[in-house]
């Protein structure tokens, strides 16, 4: 039997890109054997996306489907809206600007059809600047490092899964996620395949300075608590450390005379102020954590849906993520 498959892609102020962006997908669906529908999240656009989306949704509602948020809740939120609008045995995710092109699919779902459960790719050539470049090289080799995934290019959103991968997902509570690394750690088997990687088509990119910085430590929260346990280690060294040193300036105190400590009390100052230095990266990592164990705490859905326009059918529907906690609260009560 051929796979369904579900392309999801987030949205978020493209109206240039999406006429494009529709038509190629739409071209590449209509060259496959399989049925296939494209889920389109609007992630609260104020640039009249959503309503390209809907109309689009309308011209082809047995293909196209647009799930409108709201507001804006970011990338990795709209695309599991998107997972849980999603119908097919493979879901492909996408971004809409076309620096992935949607004619990679059928490579995808060969990789899919050999068997594994997760299919990521590498960006040929990429298409970005040097200092998002470094960027990512710095966090690919992090999450190679903790999770022991051996993935070369974690950062490209063109990725196929595998339907239980997906749901694996959506059971998933938290709310700071990045889907990536969450798939690989529910997937047996993974495989990798180049793809070509092409330019912004238009407009510019969503992620400002600090919303990089902030989906870094997303991905660093919701893969490891390492760093936690490694404050613990640094912190263990660093006392002994002080210990020793102190111990240090007490013998020359007394063999070198008053005279020299009190020359030391500068050093003394620029030690304390490395420790103190210390100190504070230590609570801003614990605060990373905190702030989203205290997201999750709150349980605020991830996601509000203002409408869904289409009813592409290509297999059964995924369970809304919502749905699930409720049908868990129902449980242990
Ligand atoms: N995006 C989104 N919500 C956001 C930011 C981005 O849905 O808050 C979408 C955006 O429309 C695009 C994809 O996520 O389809 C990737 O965004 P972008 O191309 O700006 O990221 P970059 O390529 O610069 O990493
Ligand atoms: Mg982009």
């Amino acid at each position: 039997m051929t796979a369904s498959l579900s392309i999801v892609i987030p949205v978020y102020n493209e109206i240039e890109n999406l006429e494009e962006l529709i038509h190629r997908c739409v071209q590449m669906g209509e060259s496959l054997d399989n049925p296939w529908e494209l889920v389109l999240v609007d992630d609260g656009s104020r640039d009249g996306s959503s309503e390209r989306l809907v109309e689009a949704a309308a011209d082809q509602p047995d293909h196209i489907k647009a799930v409108i948020l709201n507001r804006n809740y970011g990338q990795h939120n709209a695309i599991i809206c998107g997972f849980s609008h999603a119908s097919g045995d493979v879901i492909v995710t996408l971004d809409a600007d076309l620096q992935n092109p949607p004619e990679e699919i059928p490579n995808l779902l060969a990789e899919i059809e050999k068997g594994n459960d997760v299919v990521g790719t590498v960006r040929v050539d990429r298409q970005d600047s040097i200092f998002r470049r470094f960027a990512s090289w710095t966090i690919n080799q992090l999450v190679k490092k903790t999770t022991g995934v051996m993935m070369h290019d974690y950062g490209c959103m063109l990725r196929a899964y595998r339907r239980p991968i997906v749901e694996a997902m959506l059971e998933c509570r938290e709310r700071s996620t990045f889907i990536p690394v969450l798939a690989n750690s529910f997937a047996k088997r993974t495989s990798e395949i180049d793809v070509a990687h092409a330019e912004r088509s238009a407009g510019t990119s969503k992620y400002s300075f600090m919303r990089l910085i902030n989906l870094q430590f997303d991905l660093l929260t919701c893969m490891t608590t390492f760093p936690l346990r490694l404050l613990t280690w640094v912190g263990v060294a660093i006392s002994a450390l002080s210990v020793a040193f102190g111990g240090v300036l007490l013998t020359l105190r007394f063999i070198l005379g008053p005279e020299w400590a009190a020359a030391g009390v500068f050093t003394l100052f620029a030690v304390l102020f490395f420790f103190v230095g210390v100190q504070f990266v230590a609570m801003g990592l614990l605060g990373e954590y905190l702030s989203r164990v205290h997201n999750d705490v709150r349980g605020r859905p991830r996601y509000f849906v203002d409408s869904v326009h289409g009813q592409p059918m290509v297999g059964e529907k995924l369970p809304e993520p919502e749905a699930t906690e409720t049908k868990r609260r129902l449980v242990h009560s």
